[in-house]
């Protein structure tokens, strides 16, 4: 689909924004001090609903729940919101953890799937889902793991990479293989979504 924009944490460090990143919203140059950038699309509300769909999948069901809500406890508007177990197709989000294989070339990605409409996401659907690839974190410390989710959530909201860890960025491009020691949102990713929302 062409107008489909998956965007991912690379294990090799290639960036698959290519097309996303560098027109849209890209505040560098504007604040030294700020990396942020826009996908180009968000939520038209700021309680995105998700389906956790890996429960079964050891440890990554509850650790998603837990980095929901990281996002959720920062100072922003944005607040997720889990949807039960019969109301899945409702979902903005589906999340699915899985051992997809060294041909895939990511620890994490997040697909927006289908229209981005006016820069806004349809909602319901599970219209973005977010991946985490098993092949690579299975056997790793929780918090590398944490790290990647959260940087799924930030492009689940519309986040971009951001190209550094100057500033400190949850979005930085790198952080699925290059763990920084985080695992919740920086200040910059906070004001990322700040301005967006
Ligand atoms: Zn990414």
């Amino acid at each position: 689909m062409s107008d489909r924009r998956t965007s991912f944490v690379s294990r090799a460090g290639a960036v698959a924004l290519t097309t996303a990143v560098a027109s849209l919203g890209c505040v560098v140059g504007a604040d030294p001090a700020a990396s942020w950038a826009s996908l180009g699309c968000k939520w038209d509300h700021v309680g995105p609903t998700y389906w956790n769909d890996a429960y079964s999948q050891g440890g990554y069901g509850n650790g998603f729940d837990n980095m929901v809500g990281e996002w959720n406890s920062q100072n922003t508007p944005v607040d997720f919101k889990k949807i039960g177990a019969g109301d899945e197709s409702k979902a903005d989000m589906r999340y699915i953890a899985g051992a997809w294989g060294s041909d895939y070339d990511w620890y994490g990605k997040a697909i927006n799937a289908d229209v981005c409409s006016g820069g806004i996401y349809p909602n319901g659907v599970q219209h973005v889902a977010v991946s985490i690839n098993r092949t690579y974190t299975d056997g790793r410390a929780n918090n590398p793991n944490n790290a990647v989710i959260t940087h799924e959530l930030g492009h689940a909201l519309g986040l971009a990479h951001t190209p550094s860890t100057s500033p400190p960025a949850i979005m930085y491009q790198g952080v699925g293989y290059d763990y920084q020691g985080y695992w919740t949102p920086r200040t910059d990713d906070v004001n990322g979504i700040n301005a967006l929302y």
